[in-house]
């Protein structure tokens, strides 16, 4: 997901609810020493993988909604093939409790079930023993929550094109797939594989993830069947209604020819036809730095949406208007004239977040950070200058706040959507790349990072000790500094006419990050700590603290 223009973080959609129950706060390690959401019940049902989410394991969900444009409501049922873990009686599943539900079956029985917030307790007749496939089905009716500030205050969007034409689309990322369809609502609850039918009036096209199986009419309305043969987040899951006609492109791998069909706005193919080849370009940099595209069996598309846009695994979305300098998100976010801003953004979520999915939504860096990351190594691969990357990155140092810190608290469906999580995890990510100042060893850790979780799980730990394994140090001193701390860190030094003083000041006690100087332009490492050293120099020497290098404030002290 794109971060929201200037300071104002995501809008997160919490429950005004107060916890109703106290072991909720109790849950929390430490307090909540820095000002973190408030963690509500119905967050604590879906953030936790409790004992009645742990029991199963989805392997499979079959989508089947019909659209009533008219009424802005939806009519489905999903069935949900699941492997039991152990022996169960009542799982729980997740729907927006604003949803109906008409009934729920497993084997042509209809099930009791309750519902708490968005969670779904369903009851079943008998005891479904360890290591069974089972399979049940959730019918249900409703109008889905509307976008208000798409994709970042998500939902479904009702618009219509500029020939006043219905145009739909969803955004789920936060808010949560069971906004519009029941799932296991759990970040690391991916389907091996989705099917999905969406039955539309016949004058529109759906389009889904993955590749277009079947379409099938049926006078007034069409169903549109698409399928999915790879793990996807459930937010990831989405639905495009409009009037659409692929444009078909091709990419070249090797001997291999992959088929591309992009979906836009009938109006819009010759525009599209020679604006999308771009995307191309985007995926090759990105398999030369972090590891194959993982979705070849299900293609790769750009979706044209009426917003901005979002890393819907193999359909992408794109609403940035066509346009390198004059797009919604162009204007503000610059990207040298050489690549659309949304393109590369919401493409490079195929490696990071669709394929590399953080364990828990609170270590969403790994997305957002990583991603921010990887389109200043874009720039310096295109340019062929480190420059350029550094360039970018200092455009986007004063969007940092530094009011609470990158990663919170696991299990409180907290999705760390706030800016810091995009810059500061950037800048972060640059900062590791200066310490560890062997840029063999640093792409590697990328490289094998990326390949090694591809299409899997993981969490900051994992990061930091894949950069163990790979330089030989623990960096965990500045993981806490910087992913768990909001606190900037301040190199403090003052210079006297022999000597240079220099300490950190805002860190961890146990903070020993290096850091470059530039002494009468000359670079010179030093490893501060909170007390204060010095070395000797010249008679007005001076001294630049690298901060185009590494994430810190310098600060002059008098003596
Ligand atoms: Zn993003």
């Amino acid at each position: 997901m794109y971060l929201k223009q200037g300071l104002i973080m995501k809008k997160i959609i919490f429950s005004i609810l107060i916890c109703t129950i106290l072991s909720c706060q109790e849950n929390r390690p430490h307090g909540n020493q820095y000002d973190l959401p408030e963690l509500t019940q119905n967050n604590f049902l879906i953030g936790n993988l409790n004992e009645n989410r742990s029991s199963y394991r989805v392997s499979f969900y079959d989508i089947n909604i019909d659209f009533n444009i008219d009424k802005k409501s939806l009519n489905g049922f999903v069935s949900i093939k699941a492997e039991s873990i152990r022996d169960l009686d009542r799982l729980q599943i997740d729907l927006a409790e604003n949803l109906n539900i008409k009934k729920i079956t497993h084997k042509n029985q209809n099930l009791s079930f309750s519902r708490e917030f968005d969670a779904v307790l369903i009851n079943f007749r008998s005891i479904i023993k360890k290591d069974s496939i089972f399979e049940f089905t959730v019918f249900y009716e409703g109008i889905p929550q509307g976008a208000e500030n798409p994709p970042w205050a998500g939902g479904f969007t009702w618009s219509k094109d500029k020939d006043g034409r219905d145009w739909i689309a969803v955004s789920c990322e936060g808010e949560g797939a069971r906004i519009w369809w029941p799932n296991k609502d759990h970040i690391t609850a991916e389907g091996d594989s989705v099917r999905m039918a969406y039955t539309v009036p016949s004058n529109l096209v759906a389009v889904g993830n993955g590749k277009l199986r079947s379409v099938k009419d049926f006078g007034d309305k069409t169903t549109y069947e698409w399928f999915v043969r790879n793990p996807i987040n459930n937010y990831n899951v989405s639905v495009q209604i409009g009037n659409y006609i692929a444009v078909q492109d091709t990419f070249l791998k090797g001997n291999d020819t992959h088929f591309m069909n992009h979906y836009v706005l009938d109006y819009n193919r010759e525009l599209a036809s020679n604006f999308f080849p771009q995307s191309k370009e985007v995926l090759r940099f990105y398999e030369k730095y972090f590891g194959d595209y993982q979705w070849y069996e299900d293609g790769y598309k750009l979706v044209e949406v009426p917003y901005l846009g979002m890393e819907h695994q193999s359909a992408v979305t794109y609403g940035n208007g066509f346009s390198m300098y004059n797009g919604v998100r162009s204007k503000s976010w610059p990207m040298y004239g050489v690549i659309d801003p949304l393109i590369i953004h919401e493409t490079g979520h195929e490696w990071f977040g669709n394929s590399v999915t953080a364990s828990d939504p609170t270590h969403i860096w790994i997305h957002e950070g990583l991603q921010v990351y990887s389109e200043a190594l874009y720039f310096e691969d295109k340019f062929k200058s480190y420059e350029v990357g550094v360039h970018y990155l200092n455009t986007l140092k004063n969007r940092i706040v530094n009011e609470i810190p990158i990663v919170g608290y696991e299990n409180e469906n907290h999705w760390a959507l706030h800016g810091d999580t995009y810059m500061k995890g950037a800048w972060v990510m640059h900062t590791l790349r200066s310490v560890i100042n062997n840029d063999d060893i640093w792409f590697r850790i990328l490289k094998e990072f990326m390949t090694e979780n591809a299409k899997g799980f993981a969490n900051t730990e994992d990061f930091f000790n894949k950069v163990k394994e790979k330089s030989g140090s623990d960096f965990w001193y500045f993981a806490k500094q910087y992913f768990y701390s909001p606190n900037q860190p301040q190199l403090e030094y003052y210079q006297t006419d022999a000597r240079y003083f220099y300490r950190w000041n805002n860190v961890n006690d146990d903070f020993i990050m290096p850091i470059d100087l530039l002494v009468n332009g000359k670079e010179k490492r030093v490893i501060p700590s909170i007390r204060f050293q010095s070395f000797e120099i010249s008679k007005h020497s001076q001294i630049e603290v690298a901060d185009w290098k590494f994430y810190v404030q310098p600060i002059e002290i008098q003596d």
